[in-house]
Formats: C-alpha cells, structure tokens, sequence
C-alpha cells in the first residue's frame, strides 16, 4: 500500500510488486507500485500540509517524534524479524538497526528545540541584523536496501523535527520494511500529508517526477554514486537543494605498532557485517609487513569460522546478498584479481547445497596479495570479500588510503598518538575510526567528501540540511 495524505492506498494503476526473501527466494508479499501519478498526488498532500505543519511549535514537532521512538522500540522485534526475512542480515544485527533507526527519532526529537537564531552586529547605527532558520518546506527522500529502516529514520527523523513535509520512495527490495515505519508514523498521530510513501518497482519515473515538481524543494537520497550524480544532475536544473550519502571504498591501515590480532578482530567483524554491504565496510586492508603474516594468520582464521546461512537461524553470522547481480560482482571482482596474481586465502565461491540453494550466498572471503591494477582496488565492492594489501613505508601510506574518488569512512589501527593524528588529519574521508569499528551513532554526524557525497545526517549538523536561513534587517 501507499501512504498518501494520511490514508493507505492502492497504486492509481492497480499494479503491485513483490518483495522476495533473499535467503530462499520465497515471495513474502506484494506492495502497492506507484506510478508518476501517484507520486503527484504524494507531493499534493505533503506541499497542502506544509504551511501548517511549519506552523506547529518544535515541542508539538518533538512530541510526534517522541511517540514514534516509544513505538519502533515496542516493535523492534516484529521489525527486525521482517527486517532478516526482507533484507538478508542476521537477526542479531537487524535488532542493533532497529535500535539505532529509533535513536534517530529520539535525537531529532531532541533537536526540533534547538533550531537557534542569531543576531550580528551592523555598522549602521540604525541598524539590526537578526538570522533565522525555515524548514526548507517539501523533502523528497530516496532510500536504498542495506540499512532499510535507518536509512527512512535518519532522513525523516531531521525533515520533522525541522517542520518539513516529505515523500519517500525506498528502495524495490525493501518495500515492507518501509511500509511498517509509516504505520509507526500514522499510529504516532501525524498530521495527513505530512509524511508520504510512495513503493515502486521503477524508481525513474519516481525520481523523474521528484526532480521536475516544482513544489519538491530538496532531495535526499542515498545509494550509489552513479545514481547520485545523475540525481543531483537533474536537481540543478530548478536548482533544489541535495543531500547525497554516497558509494564508498574505506581504507582499513594497521600500523607496525599496532596488536595485529587486535585490528584482525576488528576488521573481520566489520567487513562482514551485513554481509559487507554497507558503504562503510573497509574495500582496502592495507597492513605494515613487519606485522603482516599475524595479522593475515588471523582474518583468515576468524573468517573461516565465520557462519553462513539464513539470518533467522541463531548462529549464523552471513547471511545472503540481496540479488544475483550481487553475485556476480563478488565472482568478476575475484576472479579479476585471482587472474592479476591475488591469492583466495579464505571463502571466494558462491555457496550452494541444502539451505542456500534458493538464495544469494557467496562464501566470506579473504583475499591477499592485493594490488592497485586489481578491480577490487578501486571499485566498491558491496560484499563479503576483505582484500589485503601489504606496505612498507608508513609515510606512503596516507597518499595510498587517499588514492580514491571516494571519501567516506576510513579506519586506522595504531598506539603511537602522533601517527594518529597526523594520518587522521591527512586522511581525505568524512569518517574516521582510530583503533575503532564503530565511528557511528544518532548524535554523531555522517557522510562523506569527494565523490561520497555531499551533506551530513545525524549530529548536530542533520537538521541543518532541513533548514534555510533567513536573513532579516531591521532599521530601528
Ligand atoms: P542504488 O542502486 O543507487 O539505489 C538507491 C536508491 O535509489 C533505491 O531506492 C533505488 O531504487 C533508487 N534509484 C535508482 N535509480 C533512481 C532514479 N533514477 N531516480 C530515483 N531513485 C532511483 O543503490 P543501492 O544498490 O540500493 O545501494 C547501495 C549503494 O548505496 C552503495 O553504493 C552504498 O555505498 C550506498 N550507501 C551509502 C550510504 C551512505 O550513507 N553514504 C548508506 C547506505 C548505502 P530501486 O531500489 O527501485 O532501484
């Protein structure tokens, strides 16, 4: 169904999709698939509310934010069953996401009543200068399929809080997820129209209608950077604003001072998580040589015993990717680097029999001897393949890690305070973790530079991108 001015429909057309269980292949159920017509009507509603919910006071804001928190919370089980059957991860790590998609309504909640102004001194004796900051008034949003419930919170959350009305379009694969977040937001009594869902099997048209609307303001949207630049292309045309939560290719550095066996842990249990789909997952493992044979000893060590299998099994630690493309993009970048002199230390096949024969699995893999001619080096990967690459010279490293068109996440292992902070300050990325796997939170602002993006959600800086400034001067 659409969520559309506060009422569940069908598609205008009638027409639905169905959302596939990556594990086994099984339809789960069918949506509503929206057309351009449908959208316009999305857009209708959310630019009819949108005078007066700017109006309501940021407490009213809040208080709706509020219940929404209260209410994921108390669903966060049945959220993150549907979450495990509809995206493939692990039931465990579903819950965590469920956890932190609330905290993002939580934090905005907080935030709608901070939204301060200023004042600035003139040099006319007559005058006053006073700055204040309007929801920019109709958000669309686009979400993509690895973090399928987060993704809607971290954008929604702040266009709230900041008095915006939205349209969302999630991604094909995770249709269902989206939907049980706006029942959450009409049980949570927000007005009509305020927030609007709008699932379909083809997103051009969606986001055709999103960038020609003259009454969309803003487009948030995150996925790939292919995607993003033909998005943001087409925002300029009636110069709407953009948020952009890119592609990335994080570089992972251990330093000949670090504990090998410590920065193995870490780095198999974040490459893996989520099956590596995710746009922070480390895409270059960059480890000193002095150290390299403990610390390749042990990611394989720890990957080998790494579990795979349906994420609503207890135990099992990867699940499936989400389709076949996916695949066979683990199997061409594998087999590119293998043929470029790589070794398969661990995994590197896809993984069929009882139990996986339905689904998308590919083992989790380890590959060493690394290169920059191999695909792998510089393509994002998007998948359970951690690729090593052995240095020599610490002062070459940061111009190595820098090599990329992508800037979001990096990470780096080392106990030498100065190397810390001369590589964090070096490194050209918009996340840093420093002998940490978990740079992320609400309260913490994410994104990327270079080609990763342009913005940041969450943090202080989130509502912001909700936001246009004022300027008023007043002769007194
Ligand atoms: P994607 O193919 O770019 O899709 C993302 C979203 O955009 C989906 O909802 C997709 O719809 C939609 N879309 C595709 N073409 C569109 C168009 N012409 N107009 C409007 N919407 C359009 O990316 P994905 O494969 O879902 O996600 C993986 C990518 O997202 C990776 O590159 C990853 O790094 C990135 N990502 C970034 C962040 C971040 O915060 N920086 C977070 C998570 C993921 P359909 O599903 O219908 O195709």
């Amino acid at each position: 169904m659409l969520y559309i001015d506060g009422e569940w429909r069908e598609a205008a057309s009638g027409k639905r999709f169905e959302s596939i269980n990556p594990a086994t292949g099984d339809v789960i159920d069918s949506v509503a698939d929206a057309d351009t017509e449908d959208v316009r009507a999305a857009i209708d509603a959310a630019d009819a509310a949108s005078e007066s919910f700017a109006a309501l006071t940021a407490y009213q804001r809040a208080a709706f934010l509020g219940e929404a928190h209260q209410l994921m919370l108390e669903r966060r089980e049945d959220l993150a069953k549907l979450m495990t059957e509809e995206q493939g991860k692990p039931l465990r790590m579903s819950r965590t996401e469920v956890t932190y998609a609330a905290d993002f309504l939580l934090w905005f909640a907080e935030e709608a009543k901070r939204v301060y102004g200023s004042t600035i001194p003139s040099n006319r004796a007559d005058q006053r200068f006073l700055v204040m900051h309007q929801p920019v008034g109709v958000v669309a949003a686009v979400t993509p399929w690895n973090y399928p419930i987060s993704m809607i919170t971290r954008k929604i959350g702040p266009a709230l809080a900041a008095g915006c009305t939205s349209v969302l379009k999630p991604a094909r694969y995770t249709p269902l997820c989206a939907r049980e977040v706006y029942r959450i937001f009409d049980d949570a009594g927000i007005p009509p129209g305020v927030v609007n869902l709008v699932s379909s099997s083809r997103a051009r048209p969606v986001g055709d209608e999103f960038l020609s609307n003259p009454k969309v303001q803003k487009l948030t949207f995150t996925g790939s950077t292919e995607i993003g630049k033909q998005l943001a292309a087409d925002a300029a045309k009636q110069v709407k604003r953009v948020s952009m939560e890119l592609g990335g290719h994080a570089p992972f550095i251990v330093f000949p001072d670090a504990d090998p066996v410590h920065a193995a842990k870490g780095v198999a249990a974040l490459k893996f998580l989520n099956m590596g789909q995710a746009c922070i997952s480390p895409n270059r493992i960059f480890v000193h040589r002095s150290i390299a044979d403990t610390f390749i000893a042990t990611v394989t060590e720890r990957v080998g015993a790494l579990k795979a299998g349906s994420g609503m099994v207890d135990g099992n630690t990867v699940g499936p990717l989400i389709d076949e493309d996916a695949y066979l993009h683990m199997e061409s970048q594998v087999k590119d680097a293998v043929a470029k002199g790589a070794t398969v230390a661990q995994g590197g096949e896809r993984l069929t029999g009882e139990g996986f024969d339905g689904g998308y699995f590919y083992a989790a893999t380890v590959l060493t001897g690394v290169t920059p001619e191999m695909t792998i080096y510089r393509e994002e990967t998007f998948g359970p393949i951690a690729p090593i690459i052995v240095f020599d010279d610490d002062d070459d490293i940061v111009t190595m890690a820098n090599d990329t068109e992508y800037g979001l996440a990096a990470y780096i292992y080392t106990n030498d305070i100065k190397t810390a902070w001369n590589t964090v300050e070096k490194l050209n990325f918009g996340i840093i973790g420093v002998n940490d796997i978990n740079p992320t939170a609400a309260a913490a602002p994410f994104g990327g530079v270079k080609e990763s993006g342009l913005g940041r959600e969450g943090g202080a800086e989130g509502i912001g991108e909700y936001l246009e400034t004022k300027l008023v001067g007043f002769a007194v």
